[in-house]
């Protein structure tokens, strides 16, 4: 009696063991499932001269910050950076910094291929945003991108959070919104920036929709990223005279593609990155001048392009170690940066030629 009893409890017992350990596993895997293993990480898409920047956070949420040109080239490129190598199946936020259409120009083609949680933008423009009156083209190309379908749609504005997941027992994630519409975010500290600032020369005022992008900062810890779309000269100079609005940063994603209408020296030199990363094309971007402050401003540890500069003044270029494509019949290979789980150090890879480099966080 008393063994058949024994036998009946040792049978019980293995039988909740075995349920136990069998939730138990189900909910590790579900648990890893939605996470990206404690780091954050950063893809910048090969769109030839466009812009596309892939952000996945701890908890796997995505942003994409713009979505390079229309068809179906850019639109692929992002979409297997986001599916095959980041593993995704929806773009949670989608930032478009302004109106031109090598940063809008793929959503369209990109909704059609995976899902839009909300779109954030400087709110679309009745008629075209650099001012040519009767500019049918234009009318053209952003329909497609108005009727795209989402979840919201958000108009930035400075000081903006993009509401993102906190993972527990990470470092606090944040992605800000500093300026929009040549409208600045409140200055943190009162402090002036009066050496870079009295040094700073201005440029002829830009009336094309560049000088309206959207810049975002995004925070991991102690690591910062800078993405502020086309921003123009003039108005790159407001974000930080007389107060440095962003304070320093570990990366600053080169403004415009390169291009010398922007990377205003007192820009970058305030910003003092460790790392430059251009999103520049074979013939686009990748100026001498943006080059030159580049290379001038002592902070700056590496520059990667996504793009060799193939024109003639072939000296504006960086190592080719650090350069993603360097042919102009390009396979779109991309950049990749990883940020630890501590957010205390980060690396940089271009998975298709092996480079792979290791920095601290300021
Ligand atoms: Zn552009």
């Amino acid at each position: 009696m008393l063994r058949e009893f024994m036998k009946t409890c040792r049978h019980s017992f293995k039988r909740d063991l075995l349920k136990f350990l069998t939730i138990a596993l189900i909910l590790t895997r579900t648990l890893q499932a939605g996470s990206n293993n404690g780091r954050l990480d950063v893809y910048w898409v090969d769109v030839e001269g466009g812009a596309a920047t892939l952000i996945v956070t701890p908890s796997n949420e995505s942003i994409l910050i713009d979505t390079g040109n229309p068809g179906q080239r850019d639109s692929d490129r992002i979409h297997h950076v986001l599916s095959t190598v980041a593993g995704l199946q929806k773009v949670d936020h989608l930032i478009v910094t302004h109106f031109h259409r090598d940063h809008f120009g793929g959503a369209a083609d990109l909704a059609k291929r995976i899902p839009i949680g909300r779109i954030y933008d400087n709110g679309i423009p009745e008629s075209d945003p650099d001012g040519r009156p009767n500019n049918l083209s234009f009318e053209e190309q952003i329909r497609p991108y108005r009727d795209i379908q989402s979840d919201a749609r958000i108009v930035l504005n400075p000081g903006d959070l993009i509401p993102l997941k906190q993972t527990v027992g990470s470092p606090r994630l944040a992605l800000r919104c500093l300026a929009a519409r040549q409208k600045m975010v409140e200055p943190a500290t009162s402090l002036q920036n009066t050496a870079l600032c009295e040094s700073a020369l201005s440029k002829a005022e830009d009336r094309s929709d560049n000088a309206n992008s959207n810049v975002t900062l995004l925070t991991f810890g102690d690591f910062e990223l800078f993405i502020g779309g086309d921003l123009s000269w003039n108005v790159e100079a407001q974000l930080v005279c007389p107060v440095n609005r962003v304070g320093i940063v570990d990366v600053y994603q080169v403004d415009h593609h390169g291009l010398d209408q922007s990377n205003n020296p007192v820009l970058v030199r305030s910003l003092a990155p460790t790392v430059a990363v251009m999103s520049n094309g074979t013939q686009k971007g990748c100026q001498p001048e943006t080059f030159a402050t580049l290379k001038s401003v002592s902070s700056i540890q590496a520059t990667y392009q996504i793009h060799k500069n193939l024109r003639s003044d072939s000296e504006n270029n960086t190592d080719s170690t650090m350069i993603a494509n360097l042919e102009a019949n390009c396979s779109g290979n991309h950049i990749e940066l990883s940020v630890d789980q501590t957010g205390s150090s980060y690396t940089v890879r271009i998975p298709a030629n092996g480079h792979k480099k290791t920095f601290s966080t300021k």
